[in-house]
């Protein structure tokens, strides 16, 4: 990939082992990108990097519970995330529900891609789109649906 993106990594503590592993994996392609993560995804991720002597550009927020997701969720709002992988454990409630709904529903309202599991986040690194010339998003459309003029006309 030519392009350098701002990739922004999550992952709750029951899945920090699987982003953990997934960063060693992709290092090659992530250290040419900046990588903005909650701060102990981050703290991790650097750790395991220079037990492995991988540099990499990596900015840590606050710690997900304290805030680090609001803050990545105001980046995604103001268009400096390219990217997020965000790694949720789907079998245990979290402190702060809201921040990661906030998250979700921002890369969502503002069309950043989002991968929440591996395989997703897979797929994204690995796109051609991202240096395509020709390729532009689509942004979501919100177009009112009339539910019951669609039903009376199917009948
Ligand atoms: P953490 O935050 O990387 O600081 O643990 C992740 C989260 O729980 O959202």
């Amino acid at each position: 990939m030519k392009k350098q993106l701002t990739i922004a990594l999550v992952a709750h503590d029951k899945r920090k082992v699987d982003m953990v592993e997934w960063s060693i994996h992709n290092a090659a392609l992530l250290s040419k990108h900046h990588l903005v993560c909650t701060g102990t995804t981050g703290s991790l991720i650097r750790k395991a990097f220079e037990e492995k002597g991988i540099e990499a550009e990596i900015t840590c927020m606050h710690s997900g519970p304290m805030g680090g997701d609001a803050e990545i969720a105001a980046m995604v709002v103001r268009k400096e995330i390219d990217l997020a992988i965000f790694l949720i454990d789907d079998l245990n409630p979290q402190p702060h529900e809201a921040d990661i709904q906030m998250l979700l529903r921002q890369c969502r309202v503002h069309n950043i891609p989002i991968a929440c599991n591996r395989y997703s986040a897979d797929l994204m690194i690995t796109s051609t789109l991202w240096d395509s010339d020709d390729y532009v998003p689509t942004d979501p459309k919100y177009v009112a649906f009339n539910r019951d003029e669609f039903i009376k006309e199917a009948e």
